[in-house]
């Protein structure tokens, strides 16, 4: 079924079009780059393999390249904030295995230029993966409503893999997403038994189409279950409510005038910036009347992910923005309390190597081996825990005790970060913050 929503019944997909379902988008993800490194390999003898992504593509590709010991070149977006097919040119050479599109890439909800990057995947005769893990539910029925939705899926030549959450707006239980490839060669790659046939187990012969083992079925019942129970007609009516009211909200927010809209959203996501104030301290008091939205970076801005939930609320979520942007020009300076001083020095601190160590250590030993670290180690003050505390709202108590012992507002040592400047790590580029996980989505 998802196949054919993504094209597999046109006649350019080559009529060969198959793929698996999996635990989600970065399992899914860690499948199609798997598989496209052991097909070049294959195909071309690739030994030391590279692929090349713009930087708005998921952190799920950074995953993948250590796993997988893949050499990751990330491309800067071009200036409509789409994957800049120019440079990504420049960065292919002998050892590319793949490169990568999304539609849309998850902090602007901006679809890439699929089709010029198939002509160029085509010409090289490399892979394409194309991440439709946002776009896969959505797109197809936007494009049957009328939206003008430029190519995305398997009627464009050059695109080898796609990978789609059934658990986004599919609608499906968390758990559930599909990888689908273009032909059988390349699915051929992501069992283990080409590569390491394990027909010598004295537990029988394995093979095994993803990275976990045993996997829960009922998963895969639910994800069915939502797609009949939706259908064709419930997914439309749905992504018709969605996609007007990301229309809306795009036009309100095009009505403040302190504001503006990241690109050109194709979709449902809307990312917001601002020349005039500190669009962290907005989001602090956004967060403060509820309104839980995505902290990102380059450039600084939030975004909001529209669902059906927002149908009844978004003229509450735009009277509650319009307040905060007036609250925060009246009251230059910054807001006692909140976390936009911190957020944005986070984004400005070339030291990505210390942030991607404070990371690691908080996923290995939890938060307060963090303020360690961070005390003895860099003698710095505790705003950067406040930082980890952003992404982890669990942590918020924490947080709450070192602002009631007052010590978030010391900001002395930030410089001692700049100067540091031990390079940049893996995962700390993302455009949509910082990213750390303990498993593999
Ligand atoms: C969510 C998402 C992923 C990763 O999916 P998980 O299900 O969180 O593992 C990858 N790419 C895009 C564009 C996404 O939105």
């Amino acid at each position: 079924m998802t196949a054919a929503l993504l094209g597999s019944k046109g006649t350019s997909s080559g009529g060969e079009i198959c793929g698996n379902m999996t635990s989600g988008g970065t399992e899914s993800i860690l499948m199609a780059v798997k598989s496209s490194r052991d097909y070049m390999k294959d195909k071309k003898g690739i030994k030391r393999p590279e692929m090349i992504i713009p930087e708005s593509a998921h952190s799920a590709y950074d995953k993948a390249a250590q796993y997988f010991n893949i050499k990751l070149r990330r491309v800067p977006v071009n200036k409509d904030f789409q994957a800049d097919v120019k440079a990504i040119r420049q960065q292919i050479n002998k050892n590319t295995v793949l490169i990568v599109g999304s539609a849309p890439g998850f902090p602007h909800g901006i679809i890439d230029p699929i089709e010029e990057l198939g002509g160029l995947a085509f010409s090289y005769d490399i892979c394409l993966h194309v991440d439709l893990c946002l776009g896969g539910f959505v797109l197809p029925f936007a494009r049957m409503l009328g939206y003008p939705i430029p190519p995305f899926d398997f009627s464009v030549k050059g695109v080898t893999s796609i990978s789609v959450d059934v658990h986004k707006y599919g609608l499906a239980p968390k758990g559930t997403s599909v990888v689908l490839y273009r032909n059988h060669d390349i699915r051929k790659f992501c069992f283990l038994c080409v590569l390491a046939a394990v027909t010598e187990w004295s537990g029988g012969l394995y093979v095994s189409p993803t990275i976990a083992g045993s996997r829960p079925g009922g998963l895969i019942a639910g994800a069915w279950a939502a797609l009949m129970s939706l259908g064709l007609e419930g997914y439309l009516e749905n992504t018709k409510t969605i996609m007007e009211v990301s229309q809306r909200i795009q036009k309100g927010i095009k009505e403040i005038p302190e504001l503006f809209i990241i690109g050109r959203p194709d979709m449902t996501i809307v990312a917001i910036g601002s020349n005039d104030l500190d669009i962290f301290e907005v989001n602090d008091i956004m967060t403060s009347k509820g309104w839980h939205l995505n902290a990102l970076q380059r450039p600084n801005s939030i975004h909001i992910c529209v669902t059906l939930q927002h149908a009844q609320v978004f003229e509450d979520y735009l009277r509650d923005l319009r307040e905060s942007v007036r609250t925060v020009k009246e009251n230059p300076g910054p807001i006692s309390g909140g976390l936009a001083p911190i957020y944005g020095a986070a984004g400005k601190i070339p030291d990505r190597g210390m942030v991607g160590e404070l990371l690691d250590v908080l996923v290995d030993f939890g938060l307060w081996r963090c303020v360690e670290v961070l005390l003895v180690k860099y003698a710095i003050s505790l705003p950067w825990c406040s930082l980890l505390m952003m992404k982890y709202p669990i942590l918020g108590a924490l947080y709450d005790t070192l602002l009631s012992l007052g010590r978030l507002s010391n900001h002395s040592c930030m410089k001692k970060l700049w100067l540091a400047g031990r390079g940049s790590s893996a995962g700390t580029r993302y455009d949509s913050q910082l990213m750390c996980s303990h498993g593999r989505g």
